[in-house]
């Protein structure tokens, strides 16, 4: 026995769920990510999978229409990058993932090449050294140890934090141009090096893969970088983006494409052990310093073609019963590459198919509750741009009646199941978690909740960045993310790579397409809990309980600061006003029920829908407005992981105590309008 039962097993479902999950079909969910995955989606030139999305959704009895913005994009016109040694002699350096006769998809004229979106046009030549990941802290130690940047080209490692920030340092720090690398090291065991064989052939990384991605400085404000904070319509006006987008070009390339490079390093600036920074060697055959090495120059071009173009949200819907609550449930459709099965594509293949299972509702003459919004967001990838489009055009219906957004981008690209959510939003998806089986390699013997414990230990993550929840967010309005990922020993997914494909996940990701059927599940049940319950399933205790938790944290980075000092008493009361009143509405929702009050029902309702616009403040953190929850934001130099308490937090880590005490003030305040929002 791997772990002592957690539920009721089989799960009971009711007669509503059993209708959904039996509609649940692996081969059905098959067939849409087969058909996503043979269409060119890349931002502005996706609009088949648009209105064949719609005309799915409308299949299944939602409303549903295209919804467009004109925004700003860049795609690329040519790239490429070469080396030349201190003997003179030159090189092209592979940029391009080859075509594999085993995959159809990597086949076609319309494959896209290797690029950085919203990268600087332009050329760079010049000696380059390593950075190591490119975190601020990276360059801060090399600029320490007397490392030359200034005009250099850095070549960075891929990995922990949002690859525009490291374009962004390397600019702040001199540099002229920046190459980012894959290093196998990241893929622990499953490596060529051990003996693994690649993909196609096998679940090892493909040596000449390559990570796309946006390289907006988007810590700055998601969207369209054009409208900030506005919707981007026709006639929009535009703002200047000189300063959120990079001035340096940069370009992606494979682990294959930077071993030599690195090894031209050789023997050349500081060694790895002098560099002492965590995660700074590689599995590459090279030493990793920093270089630079005398007369070894990259030369790299980056011509790209920005302009303002149509791009398509779908949107779907049924009114529930109850117009003042909207549930809205969304998944990006944009993809990098032809491919994108993993990203986000087997997210649009779920919510195709929980589309299917509220048809079948639907079709027994069931109306939600609530508004059932269903998304399929454009140009995520380019930086959360169809979905920040549309909050900021819907942004006052959605502050008077979201209830909460629920989110799958990479629903799955491996067999580990993790939930990043809103803390009143864990108890509710424990619940639902239980009630979905769980294909456990080939056995159907476990729940999700097991598997979800075993891949986190039973742990909700707290949401940072890096999708189409962060809008919504940031707006007040609690979110969930769900997926399933890979970890050690699991097959090497491609993200944002061409090998990103239907074939990879039909023979690696996931044979039969069971986990996908899992997690849509999970999405669709939770989706009508959230929509259907009568009394929103909110554990707001819960979110008093975190917040307690969030404070220890901050307490703890305060004591492990060198020279801080801050009193938080404010924010502690704060919090224990929060969680009196999160205890006394839980009372009163308890009462509403017990007496069948349905006036007294809507009230508890209106307030949970509420509480967390309280968590909104007025102008957002310091230096970046768009980032208004006083409780989470992503971090300032990570890019996607969360920080708690970001006002606070961040002034401590950047040693601005000033900051630092303004936002205990801000943050309590915060909790104590939520508190407000919830008094009964
Ligand atoms: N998910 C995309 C990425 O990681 C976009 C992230 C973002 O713009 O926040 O590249
Ligand atoms: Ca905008
Ligand atoms: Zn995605
Ligand atoms: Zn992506």
């Amino acid at each position: 026995p791997l772990l002592a039962r957690q539920t009721q097993w089989p799960p009971i479902l009711t007669e509503k769920e059993t209708t959904i999950v039996n509609s649940f079909d692996a081969n059905s969910i098959d067939d849409w990510a087969n058909y996503y995955g043979h269409q060119l989606k890349i931002a502005g030139k996706g609009r088949d999978a648009a209105v064949w999305t719609r005309d799915r959704w409308r299949e299944s009895g939602f409303n549903a229409e295209l919804n467009e913005y004109h925004v700003y994009l860049s795609y690329p016109l040519h790239q490429s990058l070469s080396v030349t040694y201190s003997n003179g002699s030159t090189s092209e350096v592979n940029i391009k993932e080859p075509a594999l006769p085993e995959d159809d998809v990597t086949n076609r004229p319309d494959s896209v090449p290797t690029f950085h979106g919203y990268s600087a046009s332009g050329n760079a030549s010049a000696e380059y050294i390593y950075a190591g990941r490119g975190t601020g802290a990276d360059f801060a130690r090399l600029k320490a140890l007397g490392v030359d940047l200034k005009g250099k080209i850095a070549l960075i490692r891929y990995g922990s934090i949002f690859r525009g920030l490291k374009v962004k340092n390397a600019q702040e720090a001199g540099c002229v141009g920046a190459i980012i690398f894959t290093d196998p090291a990241d893929d622990g065991n499953v490596t060529v090096a051990n003996g693994v064989p690649a993909y196609p052939d096998g679940p090892a990384r493909h040596p000449d893969s390559v990570q796309k991605g946006s390289v907006l400085f988007l810590s700055t404000y998601p969207g369209d970088p054009t409208t900030p904070g506005y919707p981007s319509t026709k006639d929009a006006p535009r703002s200047d983006i000189s300063s959120v987008t990079p001035k340096i070009p940069s370009l992606p390339i494979s682990y294959a494409a930077a071993e030599p490079l690195l090894r031209a390093l050789d023997g050349h600036g500081l060694t790895a052990e002098q560099v002492n920074r965590t995660a700074w060697k590689g599995a590459l055959g090279a030493e990793y310093r920093t270089g630079p090495a005398p007369n070894v120059t990259l030369s790299l071009e980056n011509l790209m073609e920005g302009k303002i173009t149509p791009i398509w949200n779908v949107i779907g819907y049924i009114n529930g019963t109850n117009p003042d609550e909207t549930l809205v449930v969304g998944n990006h459709r944009d993809t990098w590459m032809i491919g994108g099965t993993g990203d986000p594509n087997s997210g649009s293949a779920v919510l195709a198919e929980l589309a299917k299972a509220f048809g079948k509702l639907s079709e027994s003459g069931w109306k939600p509750r609530r508004n059932i919004v269903l998304a399929s967001w454009d140009a995520e990838e380019y930086g959360l741009v169809g979905s920040t489009e549309w909050v900021e055009e819907h942004v006052n219906w959605l502050t008077e009646t979201a209830v909460a957004y629920l989110n799958a981008d990479v629903a799955v690209s491996g067999p580990r199941p993790y939930v990043d959510a809103t803390p009143e939003l864990h108890t509710v998806a424990s619940e639902v978690l239980r009630k979905v089986v769980y294909p456990n390699f080939g056995g159907f013997n476990i729940s999700l909740y097991e598997a979800f414990q075993k891949s986190t230990g039973a742990k909700y993550g707290v949401l940072g960045s890096g999708s189409d929840f962060t809008s919504f967010l940031h707006r007040g309005v609690g979110s969930l993310d769900v997926g399933a990922g890979g970890g050690p020993g699991d097959p090497i997914w491609h993200y944002h790579s061409n090998y990103d494909t239907y074939n990879w996940m039909s023979k690696f990701g996931d044979p039969g397409f069971e986990v996908h059927s899992a997690v849509g599940q999970f999405l669709s049940l939770l989706a009508l809990r959230l929509a259907d319950d009568e009394v929103l399933p909110f554990d707001l205790p819960n979110y008093a309980a975190e917040l307690r938790k969030y404070h220890e944290d901050l307490r703890k980075l305060i004591s492990s600061t060198e020279g801080a000092t801050l009193n938080t008493d404010e924010l502690a009361a704060a919090i224990d006003v929060f969680e009196r009143r999160a205890n006394e509405v839980k009372a009163l929702e308890t009462l509403a029920r017990s007496r069948n009050d349905t006036e007294l029902i809507k009230v508890v309702n209106h307030k949970y829908r509420d509480f967390q616009r309280g968590f909104v403040s007025q102008g957002g953190l310091p230096d970046r407005e768009f980032y208004r929850h006083v409780v989470t934001a992503p971090g300032l130099d990570t890019g996607y992981a969360a920080i708690t308490f970001p006002g606070i937090s961040e002034g401590v880590q950047y040693g601005n105590l000033g900051i630092a005490k303004d936002w205990v003030s801000k943050t309590a305040k915060g909790i104590l309008r939520a508190a407000d929002i919830i008094k009964t």
